[in-house]
Parts: structure tokens; C-alpha cells; sequence
């Protein structure tokens, strides 16, 4: 053997010695809950992963809880033409504490506490600029199309680390951006809510529809929710609600023309598609508006377009929000105007178990992951 060939071996066993050692300590290795590709719950696995690098201006996070949402569920289940990064870590609302700083960063150091705000953006475009980052040419969300918080570390540009006090705990935290901000971007900055106005919110049990709630009364609405059963309703008017209709007992159409007198609702607040599509219309008054941001029900809808014009309706798509509305609805949540609701909290190992209560709508609020 060559002098420079057994150089080459000894320096490979050194490398190979010392990763297995370092992955051995758990430097550079993570728990994770993953999937290696599309399919059921059965898909998530519980795992080694290689914990995150950081650049220079990137910051490593410990995770320490980690809230679901319906996204999880969609990303999973395979969406058309969308690239993911695989293995896949879910999960777009992280709480945790810094581990680690790159060299850039200035402004935050290891220990503390902090929240990554879930749109990934570019910082330099108009759209950003102007806070309409979800608008972004290059705009991407934690856990969906970057790697996201079913995991003991996640990584993010420093733009998108916010530090957050300690008068919530890590859960409380996580239960707040992605449905805070999507209600607020739907009820405030495109659907335009005004006080007396009338606001039907569906699916008061869901994580975004127990955020609505909140907004819709603090932006002084009037709020009709619907929910199925008794306890779902009760909580809801605990949150805020003002009418409450069970939506597996009565035609929620006719329920809200009688509670507005057969004007209708000025704003619905939809994200469940094809199952409420032409009835929310039917509850619409003139001139009314719907704001969109999901559809858990299927991808397609039917409706009368003659009663589009002739009602003069306004259908506004919804994608997520900004930094600065997460800003805003932060500064709400520490002065205790708007609060988190958390159903239920799970390991890390019982994600699938955690995702399948999503599934079942058994969850009144967030469920988080505590890690
Ligand atoms: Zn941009």
C-alpha cells in the first residue's frame, strides 16, 4: 500500500470514528418524526435524523413544542405538483429555545426563547417590502416546502426568529402563528371586517376557527359559529361567539337567515369547501363577502354564478400572512386580547396519533406536539 493511499484510508476511518462517535453523543444527530413518502398516518415514522446546519445568518432551534395543522395532513397526503424535501419533517408552528447562532447573527444568542415565524420569504421583493410576503415569488412555509418542527431541532433564517416572553409556555406559544395569522390575514387585512358587522366562522373547533372567533369579536363583530355538539358549542361561546349553530343538526343556511333577520352575513370565514360552498352563499347578503384560505372537504365546488353577480359578491382567496401581522396578533397575545386554545398535547413519537384526532375532529383548539 502506498504511503498516500493508507494517508487516505486512516484520515476515512478518523472521519467514520468520529461521526458514528458524535452521532453516538447526539451531535449531530436528531429524533424526528418523518415520512419517507405519501400516504396515511401510518407513513409517519419516528427516526434518527441529522440535526440541521446553519449558515451564517441562520439560527439552530431547540424545539420544544410543535403545534399541527391541517397542513401537515394535506402535505403528507401528497399535494400535485409541489416538490417537498424527503425524508419529511412536518410542522410550521415551532417554539423552542436557540441552540446555536451562525456567525452573522447578532441579535439573539443560545438560551433564549423563541417562536419561528412560518413564512420563509425572500425580504427583497415588493411583496415583502410591502407585508404582503405570502405574495412572494419565493414564498415557502416552514414544514411544508422547508423542513419543519416533528423534530429536537429546527433551523431558520434569522428573519423569521422572533423572540417571545415568558408568560406563555413553549405549547402556548406554538399554538399561535399559522392560525393567527391566516384569521387575521382572512377577517382583518382582506376581508376587511368592520365593528356591527355580521361574521359567520366555521368550524369553531378547529384550531383556525377558535382564532377567528377571538378576531372577529375583538375586531367587534357579531359572530355566528357553527361546531357539531353540545360541548364544541359551549366552548365556542366561551370564546367569544354570540350564536352558535350544530351544523350536524340543522341547516346552518336557514339558521343564520333567522338570526339575521333574512339580511344575511356581511363575512364568512370558509375552509372547508365543497360541503359548505353553496350554502354559505345562500347566507350571504348582498354585497357580502367570503374569505377563503382552505378546503378540507375536497378541492371542487358548484355554485350559481347568476346569484355571484346578482348579490354582487366578493370570493377573496387567503394564503397564510405576514410577518407583520404575526407581529400584530403577538403583541395581542401577550397583552392577553387574543389567547391560544390548546385541545391536547402529544410526544413527539405519537404524531400519528396526534394527526389521526385531527383527522377524527375530535380536537376542540391546537394540538401540540411537546418535544
Ligand atoms: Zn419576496
Amino acid at each position: 500500500m502506498q504511503a498516500h493511499e493508507r494517508k487516505r484510508r486512516s484520515l476515512g476511518f478518523l472521519w467514520y470514528y468520529y461521526s458514528v462517535r458524535k452521532v453516538k453523543e447526539g451531535e449531530i444527530a436528531m429524533k424526528a418524526t418523518v415520512f419517507c413518502e405519501h400516504g396515511g398516518v401510518d407513513k409517519l415514522t419516528y427516526t434518527d435524523m441529522e440535526k440541521p446546519k446553519i449558515t451564517p445568518y441562520e439560527v439552530l432551534v431547540k424545539v420544544k413544542a410543535c403545534a399541527l395543522n391541517h397542513l401537515d395532513i394535506w402535505v403528507r397526503q401528497g399535494l400535485p405538483g409541489i416538490e417537498i424535501p424527503m425524508p419529511h419533517i412536518s410542522g410550521s408552528d415551532i417554539a423552542g429555545e436557540i441552540s446555536e447562532v451562525g456567525i452573522e447573527v447578532k441579535n439573539f444568542r443560545p438560551g433564549d426563547k423563541v417562536i419561528i415565524a412560518p413564512g420563509v420569504r425572500c425580504r427583497k421583493c415588493v411583496s415583502c417590502i410591502t407585508n404582503n410576503d405570502s405574495m412572494c415569488n419565493s414564498f415557502k412555509i416552514m414544514g411544508f416546502q422547508v423542513q419543519g418542527g416533528y423534530a429536537e431541532y429546527a433551523k431558520a433564517h434569522v428573519d423569521n426568529i422572533i423572540p417571545v416572553s415568558q408568560k406563555l409556555s413553549f405549547e402556548e406559544w406554538a399554538a399561535v402563528p399559522l392560525v393567527f395569522i391566516t384569521a387575521w390575514h382572512m377577517l382583518i387585512t382582506r376581508g376587511q371586517l368592520r365593528p356591527g358587522e355580521q361574521v359567520l366562522i366555521h368550524a369553531a373547533g378547529s384550531g383556525i376557527g377558535s382564532a377567528a372567533i377571538q378576531i372577529a369579536r375583538l375586531a367587534g363583530a357579531r359572530v355566528i359559529a357553527t361546531a357539531r355538539g353540545k360541548e364544541k358549542l359551549e366552548k365556542a361561546k366561551q370564546l367569544g361567539a354570540d350564536e352558535v349553530v350544530d351544523y350536524s343538526k340543522e341547516n346552518y343556511a336557514e339558521r343564520v337567515k333567522v338570526l339575521t333577520n333574512n339580511k344575511g352575513v356581511d363575512l364568512i370565514f370558509e375552509h372547508i369547501g365543497p360541503d359548505t360552498w353553496e350554502k354559505n352563499l345562500q347566507c350571504l347578503t348582498k354585497g357580502g363577502r367570503m374569505v377563503v384560505c382552505g378546503a378540507t372537504s375536497g378541492p371542487q365546488a358548484t355554485m350559481e354564478l347568476r346569484f355571484l353577480f346578482m348579490k354582487q359578491h366578493a370570493i377573496i382567496g387567503c394564503y397564510m400572512g405576514s410577518k407583520k401581522e404575526l407581529l400584530d396578533v403577538l403583541n395581542l397575545v401577550e397583552s392577553g386580547r387574543l389567547k391560544p386554545v390548546i385541545d391536547s398535547i402529544f410526544s413527539l413519537k405519537e404524531a400519528a396519533a396526534a394527526q389521526q384526532k385531527m383527522l377524527n375532529r375530535e380536537n376542540f383548539g391546537k394540538i401540540i406536539l411537546k418535544i
